[in-house]
């Protein structure tokens, strides 16, 4: 309830400061106070496989298939009555922070939200998986809890996960180091207790949900602008407007469910729309989110967009970096690896996602390298990685789990995907030399020990190559096509 007053005042006070009408707004607002909370993870359809490209949208979550009012929420046997107490208080903290949909616990397996206990690699304390279905819809979601929680109360990492499961991102440790959604680092310093930014969060996570079809712009600022000053952001409107267009539009912006952040002037300079706003010192770090509505005059259609940008103690400079990963199989646990891969030049702490097979969404508390349980079979691998603020990298490859223990596996060597563009994986022991040929029989590449893929350089022309793999008493060579 404290949420939707405070928004309820933020709301009034922009619509005296900047708009004449105010019909856009309030129906904002409506909707945000009818259906509030749900979510936001900085969520993202497939868009096929592409290396180190940026996002061009800030995908936007959806919130649960069918906007249910309530998600029951089910705590396996494997916790004792001590610890469901535990996992009862991080339901009542989302609940009493105004959360839709609510949560509620049930004796019946599986509810719509699930704890179970896994055990992970070490640095691994949680991890939630959203499904979710054609439409992007989340449908179940599971947590899984380590053995190890990293000193955290299980009251804090049940809070945590559960907040990615109504919809809410990890939010930055450096910045936010009270958040309970911070992605990584020791405990919040409340046990899980919400901070104001957790709740606003919750809030735009809401808004994200019910505005679910409307179209998302990110400011061509190149970095993200400073809590507690006055900064301009400009939106590419995507045509230039003629100035008595631009004299006879209604132009209304206004935040999202945002307390701390207010909407000094907002107009229109040919093909953009610059906003300018002022936060509070104490806004959090991460996200911002305004909504915006364009009234232009016949013949043109109105526009409705969400602007959104970021906010952030400490602005990183635009970089562009690659988070490919490695993976492999040891009974039954698959590891992606990229940590050590990552190309990220700067400091900051960073932030992943990772979807199976375009409909598990994995969000891990702790950062790191993912250990997971996949059925054998062929799997689809796309990894997000983004320091919180403006900067992203994404990867994406094709697995193929044999669940086959390791100790029953005969030497072999393989190449996947083949034929391939960009990047083909080498699967082979650890002290296998290997060496590309081209048709002719020239060395095109030789790979250094231990690394277990092939990028061919951007001047090698597409074709057939062969991929001599050698070890102490065995030699094998496999064809493979380098393609478009
Ligand atoms: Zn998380």
């Amino acid at each position: 309830m404290g949420t939707n007053l405070k928004l309820l005042t933020n709301y009034t006070a922009m619509e005296t400061k900047i708009t004449n009408s105010f019909s856009f707004i309030k129906k904002y607002f409506v909707l945000i106070a009818l259906l509030a909370a749900a979510s936001i993870y900085l969520f993202s359809q497939p868009q096929g496989v592409r290396l180190g490209s940026d996002r061009d949208v800030i995908p936007g979550y959806q919130g649960w298939s069918g906007d249910p009012d309530t998600l029951t929420v089910y705590i396996d046997t494997s916790f004792t009555a001590e610890e469901k107490d535990s996992i009862r208080t991080a339901i009542s903290r989302w609940n009493d922070a105004g959360s839709v949909p609510r949560l509620r616990e049930t004796s019946d397996a599986p509810g719509n939200i699930s704890f179970t206990r896994h055990t992970f690699a070490s640095d691994t304390l949680g991890l939630c998986t959203n499904s979710t279905d054609a439409n992007g819809d989340v449908t179940s979601s599971t947590i899984q809890i380590g053995e190890d929680q990293g000193g955290l109360s299980l009251s804090e990492l049940a809070t945590h996960e559960l907040g990615h499961a109504i919809g809410l991102a990890d939010t930055d440790e450096a910045a936010n180091p009270s958040d309970v959604m911070k992605g990584t680092g020791p405990t919040n310093g409340s046990d899980g207790t919400l901070s104001a930014h957790d709740s606003t969060e919750l809030a735009a996570a809401g808004a994200a949900a019910v505005a679910e079809d409307t179209d998302k712009k990110v400011a061509m600022n190149p970095m993200a602008i400073l809590p507690g000053e006055f900064a301009m952001l400009d939106f590419d409107l995507g045509e230039v407007f003629p100035p008595d267009v631009i004299d006879q539009t209604g132009v209304f912006v206004s935040p999202i469910g945002d307390p701390y952040l207010f909407v000094e002037s907002a107009f229109i300079e040919a093909n953009l729309l610059r906003v300018g706003v002022f936060s509070d010192p104490l806004h959090g770090s991460g996200n911002l989110y305004l909504a915006v509505e364009l009234l232009f005059p016949e013949p043109y259609s109105p526009m409705r967009f969400w602007g959104t940008h970021y906010i952030h103690m400490f602005p990183a400079e635009p970089v562009t970096f690659e988070c490919p990963f490695s993976f492999n199989e040891d009974d039954g646990n698959v590891h992606i690896d990229w940590v050590e891969q990552c190309t990220y030049p700067l400091q900051h702490p960073l932030r992943a996602e990772l979807v199976v097979d375009g409909t598990e969404h994995i969000y891990q508390r702790g950062g790191g390298n993912y250990t997971l349980m996949l059925d054998p079979g062929p799997h689809l691998i796309e990894l997000y990685v983004d320091d919180y603020q403006v900067n992203n990298a994404y990867y994406a490859q094709d697995i193929l789990v044999t669940g086959v223990p390791e100790s029953e596996k005969a030497i072999d060597f393989v190449v996947y995907p083949n034929p391939f563009s960009q990047l083909c994986r080498l699967e082979c022991p650890d002290d296998t030399r290997i060496t590309i040929y081209d048709m002719s029989g020239n060395i095109v590449c030789e790979i250094q020990e231990g690394i277990k893929h092939w990028k061919p350089s951007l001047d090698l022309a597409f074709g057939i190559y062969f991929i001599q793999f050698r070890t102490e008493d065995q030699i094998k060579t496999v064809k493979v096509i380098y393609r478009n």
